[in-house]
């Protein structure tokens, strides 16, 4: 199975499932929700240097499939119970919180009637999607719908752009700690309630991290995040290519490796090749600014590719050179970025 971007959040879920229920069997629940953490933490990258990271909101998201697919959620039924076209708090399309201090709007919804409010939209939602997309409800859809829900996120991500990681940050920490009541008290007879608490949760991870990476299109123009996940995933892993995923533990890569600190060569020549093009790239750089023509100092033959200080001396090397010119060229500090990223990329790497 291949998704399209015109798929139903439900068909991308059992397209990761394909992808990866088989790898993650070996993954714990908690491993998992580490992973979540973990990359959702990665996507204020985005606020840096690293801004054209886009495939870390599919690689965060992904992750939450992962955690839906362990405690068995449906998380495009979840997301539709939890913001039915309204805001879960003020019941209002766009929200009116800060009018009604979060609770149901006007004098005649009170609060213990929330939920049963909440359920009806729901069920408007649910139909007019059968009755208008034929069913489907795409990860683009529940992008807008979030959107005309809470139309004032541009505004206040222009103010303060954080505002947005903290928020992230928040959710994360509560999808962490109702999962560990979910653990505690699987069989005792708050458990249904402690899962409506996790699929709250999981719904609002899902709506800050979409409302995030919509913020960042302000920037980039790309308005579809379901395009993002087809690039990801339209020939399986997108690491080897297959369904199920295939890749032996030791060539797991990136962020997603359960971290193997590496120590020669020998352990994995892909890394290895991967570092002597990162080197190379950087000698180009460095090459082609014609006023640092007399400092050319630094030869890529002499540095031991399997020592790591070596490698970091190599780098320093290129760092002082290129901080040398006195040109202000983008050019230079483009190259001075680029060493810094990957002298951060070793350090985490190599041991
Ligand atoms: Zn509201
Ligand atoms: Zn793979």
């Amino acid at each position: 199975m291949h998704i399209s971007d015109k798929d139903s959040i439900s068909k991308v879920q059992n397209l990761l499932d394909e992808i990866y229920s088989s790898a993650n069997s070996r993954i714990s629940a908690e491993d998992i929700l580490l992973r979540l953490s973990e990359n959702l933490a990665l996507t204020f990258d985005v606020l840096g240097h690293n801004r054209d990271s886009e495939n870390l909101f599919a690689k965060a998201l992904s992750w939450l499939f992962a955690y839906c697919r362990v405690l068995d959620v449906d998380l495009q039924d979840t997301v539709i119970e939890r913001y039915p076209n309204v805001c879960p708090h003020c019941i209002l399309n766009p929200c009116q919180c800060n009018l009604t201090n979060k609770l149901p709007y006007g004098s005649t919804i009170p609060l213990y009637q929330r939920n049963s409010e909440l359920a009806q939209h729901a069920m408007v939602l649910r139909n007019a999607i059968n009755l208008n997309k034929n069913g489907i409800f795409s990860l683009d859809d529940a992008s807008d719908m979030l959107d005309s829900i809470y139309p004032n996120n541009g505004s206040i991500f222009m103010i303060n752009p954080y505002f947005f990681s903290a928020k992230l940050s928040r959710e994360s920490g509560k999808i962490i700690n109702s999962f560990r009541k979910f653990r505690s008290s699987s069989d005792s007879s708050s458990s249904p309630y402690i899962r409506k608490q996790i699929e709250k949760d999981i719904a609002d991870v899902f709506a800050w991290t979409i409302g995030f990476w919509r913020l960042r299109i302000i920037d980039t123009g790309n308005t579809s995040i379901q395009i993002e996940f087809v690039k990801r995933y339209q020939t399986g892993c997108p690491y080897c290519n297959a369904i199920p995923c295939a890749c032996p533990e030791e060539k797991r890569l990136g962020h997603r490796a359960e971290l193997k600190v590496l120590k020669t060569e020998k352990e994995i020549s892909e890394l290895v090749t991967l570092l002597k093009s990162k080197l190379e790239s950087i000698n180009n750089e460095i090459n082609s600014i014609p006023e640092l023509d007399h400092e050319r100092q630094i030869r890529l033959e002499q540095i031991d590719i399997s020592d790591k200080g070596s490698v970091l001396g190599f780098l320093d090397k290129a760092a002082e050179i290129t901080k040398k010119t006195k040109s202000t060229t983008k050019n230079v500090d483009s190259i001075l970025l680029n060493i810094s990223k990957i002298y951060e990329w070793v350090e985490r790497t190599f041991m």
